[in-house]
């Protein structure tokens, strides 16, 4: 039985809904994906958007993601565990103006988040929920940075992280999860073969595991980059938005909050075209959505500078091709050398250092433009969604 769960707190949470077969599932308790064997699709948490929730309440409110609390599915405030995450600032493009001429161009910049990356989001969410449900071991696969962000939010809940990562990844992902007191579980593969053996020793030990859009929660902290969205562009959504795609929970979630905020009678019902940038060597959505696909397929061409976008086949591919062809958006990659470059000239003339990730989105900016798919007088936002600093090691500079 799903029952609407009490509220002792300010969430409107109702209940979790698989978006692909329907069925409910009771958000007073732990989930991780939908309970019917034949689907086990990430679950979208639901919200009672018929309250009348007005947004002149945010006026007061701290300027973290946390702003959007009734939206964000913690019942009980004092559950919230934050380092202050969120409402990062949206930067026009201003020294590099001769690519954007007729296009207004920003970057939200994720980069200020703590731990380096928007991870922080939704792992701020995912542990505070988890906190709610009374977890005390919290475990995730990690190209690094979520891995990072796992260590310092649950030193900061007091809980325990278990991050397993692949052995390439830079030397500070490890050093930072080490620091925040997390085990640190190298492995010699990829995110896949990570996820892989989480999987195996979280059911071996009883723990809880926050593997992208396998469990509802870090969807719903990325999901308030959406919100930010409109409302640090006056509820006035930008034409087009780039998102550097890994697992696609930002793209999904941003999505979701646009959708929100309609119900809500916070925005209307214009929505930007959304483009998924990935790696050369990790391609599986832009061929996939190329095609006309519903799926994608396994596609790991070994190293990238952007272990963010390392994701062979990301579990809710569906999802990220459905957002694709509801926003008419595009999908394109971007090889390392581009993103190096791109990192160096966003540095020299913009003054941010950018996670190769959020760089890449500067090149499949400057293509979609040239090919006339980005037009005259579109306003266009970036998601930069990390810092540089801790991609050093792996840079010829
Ligand atoms: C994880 C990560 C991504 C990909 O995010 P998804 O929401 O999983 O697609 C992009 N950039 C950086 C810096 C990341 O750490
Ligand atoms: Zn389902």
């Amino acid at each position: 039985m799903v029952n609407h769960i009490e509220l002792v707190g300010t969430s409107l949470i109702i209940n979790l809904k698989c978006p692909e077969c329907g069925t409910l599932h009771n958000a007073g308790v732990i989930n991780t994906v939908c309970i019917n064997e034949n689907c086990r699709s990430t679950l979208f948490t639901q919200y009672d958007l018929t309250t009348g929730l007005n947004k002149s309440v945010l006026k007061d409110r701290p300027a973290t993601m946390w702003r959007y609390k009734e939206l964000l599915p913690v019942i009980n405030d004092k559950n919230i565990v934050t380092l202050g995450e969120g409402f990062t600032p949206i930067i026009p493009v201003e020294n590099l103006k001769q690519y954007t001429n007729n296009n207004e161009v920003f970057w939200k910049d994720e980069s200020g988040n703590p731990t380096g990356s928007f991870k922080a989001r939704g792992i701020s969410a995912a542990v505070s929920k988890a906190k709610e449900l009374g977890i005390h071991t919290i475990a995730t696969p990690t190209a690094g940075n979520a891995g990072g962000a796992l260590a310092a939010y649950a030193a900061r809940g007091g809980m325990k992280a278990i991050v397993y990562m692949p052995k390439q990844t830079p030397k500070v992902f490890k050093d930072e999860c080490r620091l925040y007191g997390a085990e640190l579980i190298e492995i010699n593969g990829n995110i896949s073969d990570c996820g892989k053996l989480v999987n195996e020793h979280a059911l071996l030990n009883n723990w809880f595991q926050v593997s992208t859009l396998k469990e509802p929660y870090r969807l719903e902290g990325k999901k308030t980059m959406g919100y930010e969205i409109a409302e640090q562009f006056n509820w006035q959504l930008p034409d087009v938005i780039f998102y550097p795609t890994g697992g696609g929970t930002g793209l999904i979630g941003i999505w979701k909050a646009f959708d929100e905020m309609e119900q809500l009678g916070w925005i209307g019902s214009k929505r930007p075209r959304m483009v998924v940038v990935q790696s050369q060597s990790c391609d599986g959505i832009v061929k996939a959505f190329q095609a006309g696909l519903y799926v994608s397929e396994f596609a790991d061409g070994g190293f990238t500078i952007a272990n963010g976008l390392r994701v062979p086949k990301p579990y809710a591919d569906k999802i990220i091709l459905k957002v694709l062809r509801e926003s008419q958006g595009a999908a394109l990659t971007v090889s390392d050398e581009e993103m190096s470059i791109a990192i160096k000239e966003i540095a020299k003339y913009e003054g941010m250092l950018m996670a190769p990730e959020g760089a890449a989105l500067w090149p499949a900016y400057k293509k979609l433009k040239a090919t006339g798919w980005v037009e005259a007088g579109e306003k266009v936002l970036l998601i930069n969604t990390g810092s540089g600093y801790k991609y050093l090691e792996n840079m010829d500079i």
